[in-house]
This record gives structure tokens, sequence and C-alpha cells, in this order.
């Protein structure tokens, strides 16, 4: 029923559930299709819920542009338009309350993925994240390198070194926090992962900190932020500054969780070619110990 519908039309309603969730709006029931057979996926606020219903006019396309274009709210990411469906409908993982369980569940459910084309590209495995099930903050990168990918962690090569590093110079330790990426197959070459795949991918890293429920979530590197926040700005706008974030698509089992806050600092990666940039990173990591209650240590990264 969706591919029946034009490109525009599907980004919109998207939208339109993004918007529903932002509300607090979760519970949905589907109408049948109109008499014009056109798609029955445009949604309707009513006093219980979301109703979805056929498109009735143009107007209603106009309200749908309108709105999209009036909201340019930095906390929601991007999630993959062909599962419009999926996306509104119940997961396994909202029924338990143990987020170790819940992270399990999503990872049967994304099982041996080929939903994008990066599992025809030279994966040899999925990296679906690793740490603290109950973490207060979570990491996130771009996607799995080589070495992530032969042992199916993420950040476990150079630069998982330096995140490593960057994380005991926090106070903390690897176990404490959650690591995740984007796109949890390696793409080609190392090459940055493309639109459609993140947007593919993304939706399980949404059910993962959904499950998760971290107080702060950092965003490692430009590719990640963009990503989980829906903008495109450079690093230099990027960071220095706190974000609301929810995950876009799902929601907690823990109605009480507020959302993250996210911030942003560079990837261990760039830093790695640009040690320089450490001490901004620094400032970046002392932004989240102060907003987490962690005693800054003297010593800044390595
Ligand atoms: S990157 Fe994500 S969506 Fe694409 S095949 Fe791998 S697990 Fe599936």
């Amino acid at each position: 029923m969706t591919s029946a519908l034009d490109p525009e039309l599907r980004r919109a309603l998207v939208d339109r559930i993004r918007f529903y969730h932002e509300l607090g709006i979760y519970d949905l029931y589907r109408r049948g299709p109109g008499p014009s057979g056109e798609g029955a996926l445009i949604a309707e606020a009513t006093a219980d819920g979301l109703s979805i219903a056929p498109p009735s006019s143009a107007a209603t396309r106009s309200e749908l542009r309108e709105e999209m274009a009036a909201r340019k709210s930095p906390v929601v990411s991007n999630t993959a338009e062909d599962s419009i469906v999926e996306m509104v409908s119940s997961k396994p993982e909202y029924e338990v309350a143990d987020p170790a369980v819940a992270l399990k569940l999503i990872r049967e459910d994304l099982g041996d993925c080929t939903r994008c084309k990066l599992h025809q590209q030279g994966r040899k495995q999925i990296v679906f994240g690793v740490g603290n099930p109950q973490a207060e903050l979570m990491f996130v990168g771009e996607g799995p390198g080589a070495d992530e990918d032969a042992q199916g962690e993420p950040f476990v090569g150079r630069a998982g070194q330096l995140l490593n590093n960057m994380i005991k110079a926090m106070g903390l330790r690897r176990e404490d926090v959650y690591i995740a990426n984007i796109v949890k197959c390696r793409p080609p070459g190392n090459r940055q992962p493309e639109r459609d795949e993140c947007e593919t991918c993304s939706p399980f890293l949404m059910r993962q900190i959904a499950a998760i429920k971290p107080k702060v979530i950092v965003a490692l590197g430009a590719t990640a932020a963009k990503n989980l926040l829906a903008i495109n700005a450079p690093m230099s706008e990027l960071r220095g500054r706190w974000y609301d974030f929810r995950p876009a698509g799902v929601r907690s089992r823990d109605l009480s969780w507020p959302g993250a806050r996210l911030a942003v600092t560079y990837h261990p990666a760039f830093l790695l070619r640009d040690p320089r940039q450490k001490g901004e990173a620094w400032k970046d990591l002392q932004m989240v110990m102060k907003y987490l209650g962690i005693e800054p240590p003297k010593k800044p990264v390595d």
C-alpha cells in the first residue's frame, strides 16, 4: 500500500507521524482505503490518538508541506520512509522492562539484516552495539570500520582505543557506557554511510536508545550528529551546545523518561588525524561530565 504513495506525500506522512510522536501520541489505527483508492495513510489527530485516513484534497498536502517547513526542531532523527507502518506499530521490546532483554529482542528483530545495500558490500558481520544496557551515557559513531567488522564490536581499532581513553579521562569505564553506530554494517572502503543506508538502519538505533534511556548521548562526528539531529550544519556550529533528543518513531517503555540530552564532539578517528583538536573534544566531554555530575579529573584526553 505504501508503495502507491508519491515520494513527497510519503515524506510528509513520515514527518506527520514524527510530529505526533513528539506530542506523545503513539496509539494509532488505520482506516480502510478511501473511495479514490489513493493511499490510506494520511494522519489526522483525534481526541484519543491518531487516525490514519486517505488524503482528501490538495489542501491537505499543502497543509502538510507547510507544517514540514515550519518544524525545524533538531530533536528527531531520520527514519526509513519505507518503514512507515512498521514504525508506528508495536515492537517486541515494548513489553519488557529489562533493558538488557529489550536489547536482545531488538537484536533478534534485526536478524541477519538485508534491509539496505550494505549487507552485500562486504560486511563480515553486523555490529550491533556494546556496553551497559542501563548506561547513563551513550556514544554514537558513524559506522563500523575494518576492525569493528572483524570483531563485531564498535570502536575497537585505533579510534576505539582513543575513545576508551576519552571515557577513562572522564572517570568512567568502557563497560559503564553504551556504544553504537548510525549504521551497523561496514561501508566499503570506510566510506561515509549514504543517506538511504542511514535512514534504513537508524530505526534500530532509535529502538536501542529508547530501551537504554540514556541521560546523555554524545554524537561522535558530523555524520552521527547530522543523522541523529536531522540538521545539516558544520561541526563548528554543532558542537558546544545541548540538544533535546527523543528517538523518533519509537517510544520508551518508561513513559517517564524525558528523553536524552545530546552533545556533539569530534570523531576519535578525526582526532587521530588532527590531535590539536583534542583540547576541544575535552571541552565537550567536560560539558557532559558537568551535566552528569561527574567530577572532572585533572588529566585531559591523551
Ligand atoms: S546497515 Fe543496518 S539496515 Fe543496512 S544491512 Fe546492516 S543492519 Fe541492515
